[in-house]
């Protein structure tokens, strides 16, 4: 039988329309739009002036804390501003702005495609090498990567998780690079286990990739230690905790990482960034990114330069529809609507969705009929109808926190599910918001 997590989920149209769409380069930009804030934790300091000239790979941007990290321009050129602009939400974060003259790479970068395995380097140069390429998590988190390679002193890692089950519905951009770079992301992890000190690792697929399942398990033939994992559809496989689950049988206790059940889970996007560091000499300058949607005549998948407008995206994969009514950066369950198209990319951004108005529609919202559904589907042991009762009521926040709000990993399988069509993942949400707000209050005042 194939493996899944236990505890709730749910089973939307996989809607994967865009799988045959072989990964396209992006044509050049005239402009890239670099956020200072491409990772979890302090967004990065510019280091470069107006008027300064760079390659493609030049540092731009340093590290301001232990959670923060490099940014490198993504073109070559002259950068033409230094400034504060809306992101994808709409927030204002600090932008490198550079106007694009050719493509001149630095010289350290190796971008020829021949593969190179060997790797002699210590785990130390490794880590370097990652930390100084910029390296983030590309399954949506952007946590840097050095730093979760090196978990703490007293904690062990047994086994390294490979993401590969993009459970969201509509993107297809692992799958296909796991059908098109196999090796490179194989070696990826060859890297992650010697700096790990692990010998075994798994790469943990859903059903509905057999191109993907049969391309890396091919690869994989050639590498000692490393299993591929085809598991049951089920969403959300990808969020951590349910992934450890599904692969090795243990499950995360609440407030605990994954490290405390011995694993560490790297996307399969980020173990090709991890090959490309340190193999290549190559920061992180582009990602794979769909762009798909029942409206659109064609489904793409692209490698885009980050910083790339949303808009110039959009201009290239065939305009925006007439019929678009919302355009989202994720996917359809916890994808967020892009509020700004003059917004850029970021490395972790993997998809672009369009839907249509009657994709889009929210129905009438009733009252609760205490089914029980959205406790059932919830991944992580929760009861959202709580969770909701205690957000409409207002200023609940210990209540919210004995509860476990920080639990929510914002799947959205609660809302998915409710007969009510009540907007739980929304309440939830934002009083999440809240709730930090006050922790982060209290700890100040200490
Ligand atoms: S959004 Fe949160 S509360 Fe709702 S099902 Fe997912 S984890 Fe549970
Ligand atoms: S699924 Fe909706 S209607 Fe059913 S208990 Fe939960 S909140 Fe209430």
């Amino acid at each position: 039988m194939k493996k899944t997590f236990c505890l709730g989920g749910v089973h939307p149209n996989d809607n994967k329309i865009s799988k045959n769409a072989a990964i396209e380069v992006f044509p050049p930009i005239e402009t890239a739009y670099i956020s200072m804030a491409q990772h979890l934790g302090a967004p990065a300091e510019p280091v470069v002036a107006v008027g300064d000239k760079v390659k493609v790979g030049t540092v731009i941007g340093k590290p301001t804390g232990f959670i923060s990290g490099y940014v490198h321009s993504s073109v070559s050129g002259t950068v033409k501003a230094i400034e504060p602009r809306a992101d994808i939400a709409g927030n204002l974060v600090m932008h490198v702005v550079i106007a694009v003259e050719g493509d001149e790479w630095c010289e350290e970068i190796d971008r020829s495609r021949d593969i190179v395995r060997e790797c002699n380097l210590t785990s130390e140069e490794i880590l370097s090498k990652i930390q100084n390429a910029g390296v983030v998590g590309l399954g949506g988190a952007s946590f840097p990567t050095h730093v979760k390679l090196n978990p703490p002193k007293d904690k062990k890692a047994v086994a390294l998780i490979l993401n590969g089950t993009e459970c969201e519905p509509f993107i297809t951009s692992d799958d296909r690079i796991m059908r098109e770079r196999p090796v490179e992301i194989l070696i990826g992890a060859e890297i992650m286990m010697k700096v790990l000190n692990v010998d075994k690792a798994y790469v943990g697929i859903e059903e509905n990739k057999p191109e993907a399942i049969a391309s890396m398990s091919a690869a994989a033939k050639d590498f000692k230690g490393i299993e591929v994992v085809t598991l049951k559809k089920k969403y959300p496989q990808g969020g951590e905790k349910q992934l450890i689950d599904a692969v090795i049988g243990r499950q995360v206790p609440s407030g605990k990482l994954p490290i405390d059940v011995g694993a560490v889970v790297q996307n399969v996007a980020t173990s090709l960034s991890i090959y490309e560091a340190v193999q290549k000499n190559k920061p992180v300058i582009d990602n794979s990114v769909t762009v798909s949607g029942h409206c659109m005549d064609v489904q793409h998948n692209y490698l885009v330069r980050v910083g790339t407008p949303v808009s110039k995206i959009l201009e290239v994969a065939g305009g925006i529809p007439k019929d678009a009514a919302k355009i989202v950066s994720g996917g359809p369950m916890m994808g967020k609507a892009i509020a700004n198209l003059d917004a850029a990319t970021v490395k972790a951004n993997g998809s672009i969705l369009i839907l249509s108005e009657e994709e889009t529609v929210r129905k009438p919202e009733s009252n609760c009929i205490r089914c029980g559904k959205c406790a059932s589907a919830c991944p992580m042991g929760l009861e959202p109808w709580l969770l909701n009762k205690l957000a409409r009521v207002g200023g609940r926040y210990d209540d919210l926190e004995k509860e476990r709000i920080f639990d929510c990993i914002e799947c959205g399988c609660c809302l998915y599910t409710c007969p009510a069509n009540i907007p739980l993942l929304d309440l939830i949400r934002i009083n999440k918001a809240e709730v930090m707000k006050i922790i982060r209050g209290r700890a100040a005042k200490k």
